[in-house]
């Protein structure tokens, strides 16, 4: 913990403050997965020692469609609840672990099922459109779901009007932007984006005046105003990947950054402001993912009631990508 530490109290520093696991461990990695007949999946916000121990590291709606289609027994999903309740709900068949139990997202946590429903009853009429980063609760009460890469998409698909759009304000008044609909948000945010100001965009762009600023739809509106692109992050490494530019800003949760310099090594990529990192996702550690197959716990357990409910907005968000 203490080098993590260190990491998050330099901005400057990246993942090589970090140790990843050796040849030897993760060769007993390997084993005991085989012998588990299980499959890792790790966010790309994690722990780079997370990343290495994973099969695939990608964002949510990659990670889900990987749960939708593995054949493995057991799948242990590095990354916070609502992703693993997601995996969970989309393979009710297979055992889904979550390494560590107390990884949750305060967002996701901004609403309940039962507030959603008090919501709907303000707003009668109008499908709801959920964010993926919610609650399995949240999502049975749903009628889409969407990622911060196709929300518009499933937006222009909803055949209404006026949606309601939940929990995520600045996915909801980006999207607002873009479409012709009426839009009726819930007001919950991500603490991690909304610690990204428009006054460290300035300054970012102040002092690197030939870089693009990339921004996720989850910061503040007037973030937004100042980027050059607005992506999710699987959208983001995409986009640096094609792109001619030799220089980035990114505004979004550190890891990336430190995922597109060790990818593009010939390149430069820069926070936003200080660095922001999702403390939730960095409490899984590589021994912890050792833990959870060795010991098959802790295991994410849904009623099956609720998951069919559940499943219905993802299936249909699924369809349209
Ligand atoms: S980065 Fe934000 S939305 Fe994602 S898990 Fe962390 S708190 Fe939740």
């Amino acid at each position: 913990m203490v080098l993590y530490r260190i990491m998050i109290e330099d901005s400057s520093a990246g993942p090589s403050a970090l140790s990843v696991p050796d040849e030897t461990a993760l060769a007993d990695l390997a084993r005991l997965k085989k012998e588990r007949g299980a499959l890792v999946l790790a966010h790309t916000y994690q722990l780079p020692e997370v990343q290495a121990a994973a099969d695939l590291v990608g964002d949510s709606l990659e990670l889900s469609r990987a749960a939708a289609r593995t054949d493995a027994r057991v799948i242990v999903f590095c990354g916070v609840r609502f992703m693993a309740e997601t995996a969970k709900i989309l393979a009710p068949d297979r055992t889904v672990l979550l390494p560590v139990e107390s990884a949750g997202c305060p967002m996701a946590d901004s609403i309940t099922a039962e507030d959603l429903r008090a919501f709907k009853s303000r707003h009668p009429g109008r499908p709801v459109v959920t964010y993926v980063n919610s609650t399995a609760e949240v999502k049975a009460e749903s009628d889409w779901c969407c990622t911060s890469a196709n929300a518009l998409k499933v937006i222009e698909a909803v055949d209404a009007p006026e949606i309601l759009c939940v929990p995520d304000r600045n996915l909801a008044r980006w999207c607002q932007r873009n479409t012709k609909k009426k839009l009726i948000w819930w007001d919950g945010f991500c603490m991690v984006h909304v610690r990204i100001t428009p006054e460290d965009a300035r300054a970012g762009k102040a002092k690197y005046p030939d870089a693009l600023l990339l921004a996720h739809p989850e910061c503040e509106p007037e973030v937004l105003d100042l980027a050059d692109h607005v992506l999710s992050t699987s959208q983001m490494l995409a986009f640096a990947a094609r792109s001619p530019a030799r220089r980035f800003l990114i505004a979004t949760e550190a890891e990336v950054v430190w995922r597109l310099r060790k990818d593009h090594p010939d390149r430069e990529f820069y926070t936003v402001g200080a660095a922001q990192h999702c403390l939730n996702m960095k409490k899984t550690r590589f021994a912890d993912v050792v833990r959870a197959l060795e010991g098959g716990k802790p295991v994410v357990d849904l009623d099956p009631g609720l998951m069919d409910r559940a499943r219905l907005p993802i299936e249909r968000m699924l369809a349209l990508a």
